[in-house]
């Protein structure tokens, strides 16, 4: 708290780790009075750059760059960029922290990392987004490469930053290689890596509830954001016969009780990801909807709530009301979006939650996949994805099981990703010795 007492998502971050690691580390010799701990909130490598890039009318602008190089214990620092106005290095430390306990989770071989800028692509041109892009790469490709630091996309960053960021690495180190996932198809990319997080956190709440001899089917689903995890983890409720009732943006809200099928979906798809428009429009386009401005959609009635924008967006109050409305499951498909007061709720009411280090682990298993079929030089398809991606969420699930179940039966799945996590880090740091 000391050295980290000014970044208060990192320090919620850590503390929601410490909570559950510390009780595990007391318990168990090997790891006691080594300090594991102090040296994995510690990053490895912080990198600062200056990024300056010139807009469609000629003026200058300077943004801030970053990388967090968190922990190299078990394989290449992993994890994505972000692009958006608040990215500083408190939130980027917390999301690289979170990411190694994920990725290990993921039982592939990657590190942790997290990187971006505080860059707002909204209402940026598609060439100032690339001009923007490649003086970013411009810094930054001296610090990654395929076998020591592979990012991939986050907030702000999808399929088209990706491509910029790619194109400009490329050139500056003439050679291709799986530096960054999320790749289009046609040069390197995984079928199924957009997908893949929203996929995978509907997965992990079908394991929660079958646990209690449920499933998704009919039930009513409320779920935030509209961008690529929403969007993708609206489908596969749909798929597997659930109904999605709100989707959201950092404008509002809207609530179709009819529900969404993929039809509008499909509307929302295009607005979001081709015409960059708000999810206002679809209340426009379709009467049964009604827009809340400026609010979230955590009081309308569900059985099953996936966050899915960003940090810290369900707090105490929301947890509340979704539990009188009868919510029975909440799965992270954001990174923290519950604030510690909405988990105690959670925890409390003994419903099933899962924190989002284990729920939205399957984007990066499956960046994982793409590193694989890069360095074999061959491509999976759909199906052989799709089917590696249920198997790790599976897996996942059944380490939150085993470190996280209590006396009473009752999961503690924050307990159970946190200490399963931190196992195998840890294991490798102590073979590795005090470096
Ligand atoms: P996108 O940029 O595709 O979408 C983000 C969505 O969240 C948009 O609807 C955006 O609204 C909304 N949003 C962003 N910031 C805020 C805010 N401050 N308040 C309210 N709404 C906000 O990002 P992703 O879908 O990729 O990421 C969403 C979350 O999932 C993040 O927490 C990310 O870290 C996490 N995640 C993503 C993974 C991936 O593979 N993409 C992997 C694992 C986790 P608007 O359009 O108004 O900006």
């Amino acid at each position: 708290k000391v050295r980290n007492g000014h970044e208060p998502e990192f320090i919620q971050a850590v503390q929601e780790v410490a909570e559950t690691v510390i009780p595990y580390i007391a318990k168990n010799e090997i790891y006691n009075g080594k300090n594991i701990l102090l040296r994995m909130v510690e990053p490895e490598r912080l990198l600062s750059f200056r990024v300056a890039w010139v807009d469609d009318e000629g003026e200058i602008h300077v943004n801030r760059g970053y990388r967090v190089q968190m922990n190299s214990a078990i394989g290449p620092y992993k994890g994505g960029l972000r692009f958006h106005p608040s990215v500083n290095a408190s939130i980027l430390k917390f999301l690289a922290f979170e990411q190694v306990f994920k990725n290990s989770l993921t039982t592939l071989p990657m590190g942790g990392g997290k990187g971006g800028s505080d860059f707002d692509p909204k209402g940026k041109s598609d060439d100032e987004v690339m001009r923007f892009c490649h003086a970013f790469m411009t810094e930054l490709c001296r610090h990654i490469g395929p076998n020591t630091d592979v990012p991939a996309g986050d907030i702000g960053v999808g399929a088209r930053e990706i491509g910029f960021l790619f194109g400009m690495y490329k050139k500056l180190r003439n050679e291709f290689t799986g530096v960054l996932t999320g790749k289009g198809l046609s040069w390197g990319g995984s079928k199924i890596r957009p997908e893949a997080t929203g996929y995978g956190t509907v997965y992990f709440a079908q394991s929660m509830l079958k646990t209690q001899n449920k499933d998704m089917s009919g039930k009513t689903v409320v779920v935030s954001g509209s961008g690529n995890v929403a969007q993708f983890a609206s489908e596969k409720v749909l798929q597997l016969g659930g109904k999605v009732v709100t989707l959201s943006d950092s404008s509002g809200y809207i609530h179709d009780p009819e529900g969404i099928d993929m039809e509008k979906l499909e509307f929302v798809m295009d607005l979001k990801n081709n015409r960059r428009g708000r999810i206002s429009e679809y209340a426009e386009k379709y009467p049964s909807a009604k827009y809340f401005k400026g609010e979230k959609p955590w009081n309308v009635s569900c059985d099953v709530a996936l966050p899915c924008a960003t940090q810290n967006e369900l707090d105490g109050d929301a947890a509340k009301s979704l539990l009188e409305n009868g919510c029975i499951c909440v799965a992270e498909g954001a990174n923290m979006p519950s604030t510690p007061e909405a988990v105690h709720a959670f925890h409390d009411a003994k419903i099933l939650f899962a924190p989002g280090k284990a729920s939205n682990a399957g984007g990066v298993a499956t960046s994982g996949l793409e590193m694989s079929q890069n360095s074999l030089r061959i491509s999976w398809t759909r199906e052989e994805v799709d089917e590696r991606l249920k198997a790790i969420m599976e897996d996942i699930h059944d380490s939150c099981i085993e470190y996280g179940k209590e006396e009473d039966g009752y999961c503690n799945y924050v307990k159970g990703a946190n200490i399963a996590g931190f196992v195998k880090v840890a294991d490798a740091m102590l073979a590795q010795g005090v470096i």
